[in-house]
């Protein structure tokens, strides 16, 4: 038998969460956001969830050939454009929509032999300060592309850094506004964080084009503020292993590596097949919440490479051969949000996926 661990995978789910973004902006086209092989998830499974959408954005350009080869017909764009010239020929030869965010790539654009023009979207950089024109030098950079024969229309884009937070977003808009005013062409602006904060009351947001990743995948873009019941948004991965041992503690004995966890009462402790070497994070205190046989319990003293420790006190019918959810869907409908424990990990829901190890068997849930 193979070590009792697995990681299933909801495309359903992945549907319904598109829903949801398209609910938030019922205006503009939705692209799925499939970056770092569909944020862990791998894109292959995911694909029967994103029929739904109107486009697929990535950034790879191998991802975006495996799109292609699994039959998507619609738009794909690349978030970050193209890195060297030849990446052009791939777009011409796939039909990727791609992004231009520096000069050098206008240059490699004005170069390209193409056979039809390409759907460009031009972003600026509106404060986050990682990718993009100043809205100072945005409206020459348009000009150039527009002259352009290469180019078949421009989308104009923008990221928001603070969507999701106290910040908020009104500078953001505000110089993306004003440097954009009077430019023809679709708009695009939000994030998961934009879509289910800012979009629903504000169409400037909402703009043409939504881009929700992390929404999409069953975690919530401003957890602890809202967690994923709030949002209506499902699991799109689950974690989960089995029971292989069982100890006794009495008063005073410890737990794990470091004997980090001492009993104060007697316990009976589970150990659990999953460790960091799966992709479960290390750092989690104990208390960090596990799901057995979809009832709550905690994590006990330090994780392993291998195992990890969980109280079975209150659970006695629980024993060797016990499921135990580490994040996702539990059974009977029990569910464990992987921002919980993502929360412990002073990490956000997007690490933990995108970390789970390529030893845990993945299988798409049926
Ligand atoms: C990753 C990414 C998104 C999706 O962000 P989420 O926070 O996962 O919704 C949208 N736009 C761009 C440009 C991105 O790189």
């Amino acid at each position: 038998m193979p070590r009792p661990i697995e990681a299933l995978i909801h495309p359903d789910a992945l549907a319904h969460n598109l829903a949801r973004a398209r609910a938030a902006a019922p205006d503009a086209k939705v692209w799925a956001v499939v970056k770092a092989n569909a944020y862990g998830h791998g894109i292959e499974r995911v694909y029967a969830g994103l029929a739904g959408a109107d486009g697929i954005a990535l950034l790879d350009l191998a991802e975006a050939e495996r799109v292609r080869a699994l039959g998507w017909r619609g738009p794909v764009l690349l978030l970050e454009g193209c890195f060297e010239a030849r990446d052009l020929e791939l777009c011409s030869r796939l039909n990727l929509w791609h992004t231009v965010h520096h000069d050098a790539q206008i240059d490699m654009l004005a170069a390209h032999k193409t056979h039809a023009p390409h759907h460009v979207f031009l972003k600026m950089n509106s404060g986050m300060n990682r990718l993009g024109y100043a809205p100072a030098a945005y409206r020459s950079a348009w000009l150039r592309l527009s002259g352009l024969t290469q180019v078949e229309d421009i989308t104009l884009m923008t990221h928001l850094s603070d969507a999701d937070g106290a910040r908020g977003i009104a500078h953001q808009l505000e110089a993306f506004d004003a440097a954009t005013e009077n430019l023809p062409g679709d708009r695009s602006l939000a994030n998961s964080a934009a879509v289910l904060r800012h979009a629903p009351h504000d169409p400037r947001v909402r703009g043409d084009w939504i881009r929700p990743g992390i929404m999409s995948y069953g975690s919530s873009p401003d957890y602890p503020e809202h967690d994923i019941a709030h949002w209506d948004l499902r699991p799109t991965m689950t974690l989960r292993a089995r029971i292989i041992a069982i100890q006794a503690l009495a008063t005073g004995a410890s737990v794990g590596y470091g004997s980090s966890y001492v009993a104060e009462r007697p316990m009976r402790i589970g150990v659990v097949a999953c460790g960091y070497a799966d992709g479960y994070p290390r750092v989690v205190p104990s208390g960090t919440p596990v799901l057995i046989d979809g009832m709550r319990s905690a994590i006990v003293g330090r994780v392993s490479m291998d195992m990890i420790t969980v109280d079975l006190t209150p659970l006695p019918a629980a024993g060797i051969g016990s499921e135990v959810t580490l994040w996702g869907n539990g059974p009977n409908g029990s569910v464990l949000a992987i921002d919980e424990i993502a929360r412990a990990a002073g990490t956000v829901g997007y690490e933990l996926m995108c970390a789970l190890a390529p030893r845990v068997p993945t299988h798409v849930a049926s």
